[in-house]
């Protein structure tokens, strides 16, 4: 798109930073079904604040897919139209739940974490005084990502720690 609002991004070509911006759309709306379906499968100690906190994270992943895909068209690009592009074009993949237990869950939920964490961190680097826009955005998602990991990590050594606590009342 021929606007000033483009016109203003500067040493780095707006089909680059779309390609980028693409391949964190597949991983949101990936991290997003991830999310959806874990909430489904999950069992076990404790499962229902874990379930709320799946259920809310789910939610801020659409919104990111929501965010990225509006700032995609914003630069005259596509968001990816067809849902087999989101596993060739994803940096973070899906982690298929195969155990269902809570701590397994979390365990599979905090790596994904992490790898969103690496990946926005990358491309607020790329983008940095070069697209004001597209910085801010990636800023405020990878301050969610942050807070996602921490929540889950608190759930996981909450949960990790009472079992052991039950554990040592039975010896
Ligand atoms: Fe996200
Ligand atoms: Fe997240
Ligand atoms: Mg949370």
């Amino acid at each position: 798109m021929l606007t000033r609002g483009n016109s203003i991004i500067k040493g780095i070509e707006t089909t680059e930073i779309v390609k980028l911006l693409n391949r964190a759309y597949a991983d949101e709306w990936l991290a997003y079904y991830q999310y959806f379906t874990e909430a489904k499968v999950i069992k076990g100690i404790m499962k229902d604040a874990v379930f709320a906190e799946l259920t809310q994270h789910a939610n801020d992943e659409l919104r990111h897919a929501n965010m990225i895909a509006d700032r995609i068209v914003q630069l005259g690009g596509t968001p990816l139209l067809n849902p087999t592009e989101w596993a060739t074009h994803t940096n973070c993949g899906y982690e298929e739940p195969k155990n269902f237990d809570v701590v397994a869950i979390l365990e599979d939920s905090i790596k994904g974490e992490q790898c969103a964490i690496s990946t926005y961190s990358s491309l607020a680097d790329i983008v940095k005084d070069k697209d004001i826009i597209t910085y801010n955005m990636v800023s405020q998602i990878l301050a969610d990502e942050v807070e996602h990991e921490a929540d889950l990590q608190d759930l996981h050594d909450d949960i990790t720690e009472f079992v052991e606590h039950i554990k040592s009342t039975m010896r």
